[in-house]
């Protein structure tokens, strides 16, 4: 299995992985921008380790949707 590391773009510090699988809750993002933005057939991708992903969404004007993963069964 081919050296798997992955690393919270925020902050630096290395996710918690075990054999190739996250071992804590990380955020990753993977963006295709579009025509219609000035970054047209760019791909973005990045992640956040919790704690970011906290600071990030603590500075939302409005708060993130909640929902408990159960309502969607
Ligand atoms: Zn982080």
């Amino acid at each position: 299995m081919k050296k798997y590391s992955l690393f919270c773009n925020m902050c630096g510090r290395e996710i918690k992985t075990e054999k190739g699988v996250v071992q804590e809750g990380v955020l990753s993002v993977e963006q295709n921008w579009g025509y219609f933005s000035e970054k047209d057939g760019e791909q973005h991708s990045f992640d956040l380790c919790e704690c970011c992903y906290d600071r990030l969404v603590r500075q939302f004007k409005l708060p993130i949707t909640v929902k408990r993963q159960t309502e969607l069964l």
